[in-house]
């Protein structure tokens, strides 16, 4: 079966190449390299021992997207493509209003003009805005603080209306809550431009000595030591939620939280970080963060129930994956200027 997957070098796309892959779908990849490298491509064939098919083009462009349909029988996509900085969002709303729904429009109609029946879409917890945890699927979506939010809320509404009119088509709405890790060959993982705004990587690069120490936004929200809670779930098993998403879609669309269920805080992270790994993270204690939200985690029964899907992978897990990444990434750092160049 041959899956088109958009935005598949990046970083849940690339881990999710891996698990398709592996259960023995044909992968066919559009990324436009915006937030990626081609060399990823590489190292998802290195790991899997098997060859995707890559493009790099724009989503966003309805011919672009079809020569892939003239090339290959699609039979289902799986909508990664898209710009998730949120403090971005806030700054250049168009070019996030543009790139994450006119992407999610092309590809519907790609669908609807080839008969493509099967849809996954990456969404997001930040679409229960100021809920209170446990989240739940069918919970009325509250506003979110920032365009990047609006944009995935949006999506979910355009594609839930297409499948109401177009009743052969069954979409899949992956609401993920806080993915951290990475493959542990370390060939593949997070390593975002920049200084990190996420904690995981935050972390990562104080352990690695490049950041001084971690800030914790805030110590005083209503959670089990005052810092903020989120559900952290292993890339790896959001890369297999996707399998399962596609292996039992069914007609219409259909919301699926995919979390761990367990809210975990920062301060809680940073000491599994320091036992699964053995590096003292120092940590200040800062003002909290505008727009942040005190506790974020899933209740993840649905996916399991439907979907057949539950994560595996521990906290413990999800600390030293991603540590073991960045030490190799490093080395690769150091080592060559031409592997720096690649990502
Ligand atoms: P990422 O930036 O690592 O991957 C996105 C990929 O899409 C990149 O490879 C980028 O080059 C590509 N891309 C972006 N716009 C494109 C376009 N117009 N045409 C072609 N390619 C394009 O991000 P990620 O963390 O892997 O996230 C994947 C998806 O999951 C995104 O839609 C994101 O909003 C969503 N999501 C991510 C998180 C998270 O914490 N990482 C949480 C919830 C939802
Ligand atoms: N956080 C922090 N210091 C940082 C980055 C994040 O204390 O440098 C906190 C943040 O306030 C939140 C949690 O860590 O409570 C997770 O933040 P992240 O940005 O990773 O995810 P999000 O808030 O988008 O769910």
């Amino acid at each position: 079966m041959n899956i088109l997957v958009t935005g598949g070098l990046g970083y849940i796309g690339s881990h999710t190449c891996v698990a398709l892959l592996e259960a023995g779908y044909n992968v066919i990849v559009a990324d436009n390299l915006c937030n990626s490298k081609e060399e990823t491509k590489n190292r998802i064939n290195q790991i899997t021992g098997k060859e995707l098919t890559f493009y790099q083009l724009e989503v966003t462009s309805d011919y672009a997207v079809e020569e892939i349909f003239n090339q290959h029988e699609i039979d289902g996509i799986i909508h990664f493509a898209g710009l998730k900085a949120v403090g971005e969002s806030v700054e250049k709303p168009l070019v996030y209003y543009y790139n994450n729904i006119v992407s999610t429009m092309v590809l519907a109609r790609a669908c609807q003009k080839y008969g493509v029946k099967r849809f996954v879409f990456s969404s997001s917890a930040t679409v229960y805005g100021d809920n209170k945890a446990p989240f739940i699927e069918d919970m009325k979506l509250l506003p979110t603080t920032n365009p990047y939010g609006e944009t995935k809320a949006m999506c979910e509404r355009i594609l839930t209306d297409i499948a109401k009119a177009y009743p052969v088509f069954s979409v899949a709405l992956l609401r993920y809550f806080n993915p951290v890790g990475a493959h542990e060959s370390g060939l593949i993982g997070e390593a975002p431009n920049g200084i990190p705004n996420n904690l995981m990587p935050y972390v990562t690069q104080v352990a690695k000595g490049k950041l001084e120490k971690l800030r914790v936004f805030g110590n005083d929200y209503p959670t089990i030591d005052g810092t903020g809670v989120r559900d952290y779930i292993h890339v790896l098993d959001l890369a297999e939620g996707h399998v399962a998403a596609l292996n039992n879609l069914k007609e219409g669309a259909h919301v699926y939280n995919l979390g761990t269920g367990q809210g975990t805080s920062v301060l809680k992270l940073v000491k599994a970080f320091e036992e699964a790994n053995g590096i003292k993270i120092p940590y200040e204690i800062a003002a909290r963060r505008p727009g942040d939200i005190a506790s974020c985690y899933a209740d993840a029964s649905k996916a399991e129930r439907e979907l057949g899907w539950t994560a595996t992978r521990n906290i413990v897990a999800m600390c030293r994956d991603a540590w073991n990444f960045e030490k190799t990434y490093r080395k690769h750092g150091e080592n060559t200027k031409k592997v720096l160049m690649l990502f």
